[in-house]
């Protein structure tokens, strides 16, 4: 059976932060939007659920003071520690609150401000393939046509492998910098810090992060950098931190130091996680991928006006986050590049005694 064609002003594939702020932006500014992703909300994604200040600043401005209501923050503290192996290095505060949320609910929360505004959302449409010459999108239900799309389909995005296959995006160094990216949920203890593990791993870190009702206990690591390795570090992490390990692991890719050639095709925008903008030194993605799907809305808003390419508007905009993400992955090749694990240490401590309120500000700014 024939396929309905859906047409609307813009095609936004992949409803997380970077999709459903894009879509929320454009519907309010009168655009028809259609949002689609493959899953049903409210939906589970494997986080940490840390917002920095810039992220939290950044929601709150975007959709309202009234966004955070109290329900949806699981958790604020400005305590953090370092470790290096066994090792605590560091107790500190930080002068800017770290928030804590839980991706189910907070994804949820901008998804309603998205359908609040107007937006057409289709839950259960996976994306399959897109013409890019007909702006077609093609998923395993309807055929959506846009004079716009916005690819925010994640780290495994479809869109963004069609424009590699195409030759219009180069992949090279996309797989040296894929992040793996291991959690586990643990309700026995809770915690009122962030901890973060140094020496359990190569290019990446472990972490410890307090919810409300439980803990999260993580790892990321480059996969180039520990050939599957990461599972037996994280074993090593869990029970050096008197953890069992689980009988099933939950893992998910992040991409971490990637920096592409371009950032979409002529009226074709990529953002948040499929686009690769993700501070390569902390796994950081909620503030990158509000900001470029904000971004990328900006960039149609202004072709409406001039009639340039949706990409040509798009990389003015985005030009600051590509060369801070630039600069952020010669400083994590600079700190984490050394076999020397003591010289690792002894630059941790050299950072973390001398510069801590610098590392803060570049944390949390
Ligand atoms: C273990 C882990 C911990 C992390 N911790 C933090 C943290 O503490 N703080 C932080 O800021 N960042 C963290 N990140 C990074 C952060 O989760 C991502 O950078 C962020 O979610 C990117 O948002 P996005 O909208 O680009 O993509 P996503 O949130 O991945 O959303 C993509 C959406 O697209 C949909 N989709 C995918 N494929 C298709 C398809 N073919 N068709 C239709 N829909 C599709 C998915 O269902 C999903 O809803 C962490 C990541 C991991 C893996």
């Amino acid at each position: 059976m024939a396929k309905t064609i859906l047409e609307f002003d813009v095609v936004i594939c992949g409803s997380g932060p970077s999709g459903a702020t894009a879509a929320f932006l454009l519907a309010k500014h009168g655009l028809k939007v259609a949002l689609i992703d493959k899953e049903q909300f409210p939906r589970d994604k494997l986080c940490g659920g840390l917002l920095t200040e810039k992220s939290y600043k950044l929601i709150k401005s975007t959709f309202g003071n009234d966004f955070f209501e109290p329900d949806l923050i699981e958790f604020s503290s400005n305590k953090f520690e370092i470790f290096y192996a066994k090792q605590k290095i560091l107790s500190a505060f930080s002068k800017k609150l770290f928030i804590y949320v839980d991706r189910k609910k907070f994804d949820f929360a901008i998804l309603k401000r998205a359908l609040d505004s107007g937006v057409n959302f289709f839950s259960k449409t996976k994306v399959i393939d897109i013409d890019i010459k007909n702006l077609l999108v093609f998923t395993n239900s309807n055929i959506f046509k846009g004079r716009y799309i916005i690819a925010s389909d994640g780290v495994n995005s479809v869109i963004r492998g069609c424009l590699i296959k195409k030759g219009i995006l180069v992949d090279k160094e996309y797989k040296d910098n894929l992040t793996l990216a291991m959690e586990i949920y643990n309700y026995e203890f809770t915690t009122d810090r962030a901890s973060i593990y140094f020496g359990f791993t190569k290019f990446g870190y472990g972490w410890v992060f307090p919810n409300k009702k439980r803990t999260l206990v993580g790892i990321g690591a480059l996969i180039s950098k520990n050939k599957g390795l990461i599972k037996k570090q994280f074993k090593n992490f869990l029970n050096s931190i008197g953890l069992d390990a689980p009988k099933i692991f939950n893992a998910h890719l992040i991409p971490t130091g990637w920096i592409s050639n371009r950032f979409g095709f002529d009226n074709i925008l990529l953002v948040g996680d499929a686009a690769g903008f993700v501070d390569p030194i902390t796994g950081e993605g909620i503030y990158y991928a509000v900001k470029t799907g904000q971004m990328s809305a900006e960039a149609i808003l202004m072709s409406e006006k001039n009639k340039l390419f949706a990409e040509v508007n798009y990389n003015s905009l985005i030009q600051n986050i590509v060369s801070n993400l630039k600069r952020r992955r010669i400083y994590r090749n600079l700190i984490f590049g050394t076999k020397f694990r003591l010289v690792i240490k002894f630059f941790l401590l050299i950072i973390l005694f001398l510069f801590k309120d610098r590392l803060l500000k570049f944390i949390h700014e």
